[in-house]
């Protein structure tokens, strides 16, 4: 949709955050009405900005009345379709959308879009690194950037806009056709919201729906679920796997991208077996785009990952020390224990969820000891146990690592990885990140 068929269509902006702000803000320069609706208060700033922006607010509830005379809600995407405000205007008929839809709708630039359980703000950083190395304008958007909305109503028609996706954001997609797409991976992470594997599967397929022979799908070869699901698409898929023979794939210890050998797996800064997997997928994304060969080169020699994601934090009295805060899953964890080959000290545990521990028995095979922190630490101790290695429970994180630099030599590996959520302790895993990187500061010494 043109910015000018926005005017005088009434809009309904649902969540307030980053997002929701900026799309408000869209559509009110498009000359559209705007309400916004939240079910908390927003901050004092926010509130603020929504009053200059002349919309009609209302907060603390979501009344049914708001639907009157709406031609679009436009949702923020952890708002759940099942509340009755929701469920109303799905028995209306209108449509819901999220912002990145918005914001696909209100340019001709190029989309490169990711998705999948793990690994996607890895993915999308390193394929935003490695498209700055050629000439269109690039840009990026969503969580980790700008909001969507924000980057594409500023972007030329022919710069390329790099976005990842998560399953709530697809739900609210209907036009949206990228360019370029990758799915990572499948698992059975966010089952709370979307009821089954099946339908989150199927918010996931939403990223390629659209798609024509024009446009590039790239899926992990590995993962049965992914494989069938894109079986349909009409775009031109194509395969990666670090494993087997595929069209980004590993030969004789070499990244090849169909035809090209790009680099020794040896060379990549970036650490861990799920890591390559991602650069396969971001290399096989940005092929299209013309990047020169030893360009490609130097990012993948450079690029050392994302903050709290098998983040390399240096090497302190000998133990080379990794930040995973990232990791709430069992998957995460599980794929960065599978990348170091050295003795590890694994530092887990958080938010009781009830999650079943017993998937990560396979993946600890190089851990010498189980650091058990928070609610579940006790729960981790007991895992240890049945796999036959040491742990010990502590309370909290400078304790942790404590005991994780005692019962270490040089030469292994110190990884807080912790396979559940922070909330037991933290507002966020940032915090928790950073935290754990001070106190390894305060009690090691400084990294080298
Ligand atoms: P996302 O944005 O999908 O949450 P991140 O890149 O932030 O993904 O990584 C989240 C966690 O998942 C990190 O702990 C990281 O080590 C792990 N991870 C990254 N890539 C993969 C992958 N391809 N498969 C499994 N786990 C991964």
């Amino acid at each position: 949709m043109k910015k000018s068929d926005w005017k005088n269509k009434q809009v309904l902006v649902l969540g307030t955050a980053k997002s929701g702000i900026a799309a408000a803000n869209y559509l009110v320069e498009a000359g559209a009405t705007v309400t916004v609706n939240d079910g908390g208060t927003p901050s004092e700033a926010d509130q603020a900005t929504l009053v200059g922006l002349g919309v009609k607010t209302i907060f603390g509830e979501h009344p049914l009345s708001l639907l009157t005379g709406v031609e679009l809600i436009v949702k923020n995407p952890g708002i759940p379709y099942q509340i009755p405000l929701l469920q109303k205007a799905l028995e209306m008929g209108i449509p819901i959308w999220t912002e990145v839809e918005l914001a696909y709708q209100a340019t001709d630039a190029t989309w490169v879009a990711i998705t999948g359980s793990n690994g996607k703000t890895t993915t999308t950083t390193l394929v935003h690194e490695l498209l700055k190395r050629q000439a269109r304008p690039v840009h990026l958007a969503g969580n980790i950037g700008f909001p969507a909305i924000e980057v594409a109503k500023n972007a030329t028609d022919d710069a390329i806009i790099v976005i990842e996706l998560s399953s709530f954001q697809l739900m609210g997609m209907h036009a949206f056709k990228p360019a370029s797409a990758a799915f990572l991976n499948l698992s059975p992470a966010h089952l709370d919201y979307h009821g089954d594997l099946a339908s989150y599967a199927e918010a996931k397929a939403r990223i390629f729906r659209n798609m024509d022979e024009n446009d590039r799908l790239v899926v992990n070869a590995e993962d049965d679920v992914i494989m069938d699901l894109s079986q349909a698409t009409k775009a031109n898929r194509l395969l990666f796997s670090r494993k087997r023979s595929a069209y980004a794939q590993v030969v004789t210890e070499q990244i090849v991208i169909g035809e090209t050998r790009i680099l020794p797996v040896d060379e990549l800064a970036l650490g861990g077996g799920h890591n390559l997997e991602n650069v396969l997928a971001a290399l096989a994304l940005v092929e299209p785009f013309d990047i020169p060969l030893d360009a490609v080169q130097d990012v993948l020699r450079t690029f050392g990952g994302v903050a709290h994601r098998t983040e390399y934090i240096g090497t302190v009295k000998g133990r080379k020390v990794y930040n995973d805060s990232k990791a709430t899953n069992n998957v995460a964890t599980e794929a960065a224990l599978s990348g170091f080959k050295a003795p590890i000290v694994w530092i887990c545990g958080g938010l009781e969820r009830g999650a079943d521990l017993t998937p990560l028995l396979d993946a600890v095979t190089h851990v010498k000891h189980v650091v058990g922190l928070g609610e579940t630490g006790p729960r981790f101790a007991e895992l240890a146990r049945q796999a036959g290695i040491d742990a010990t429970v502590v309370l909290e994180m400078t304790e942790a690592v404590t005991v994780a630099f005692d019962v270490s030599q040089p030469g292994d590996i110190l990884l807080l990885s912790p396979a559940s959520a922070s909330w037991d302790q933290y507002k966020t895993y940032e915090e928790r990140g950073e935290h754990f990187v001070r106190s390894v500061g305060s009690i090691g010494g400084e990294a080298k």
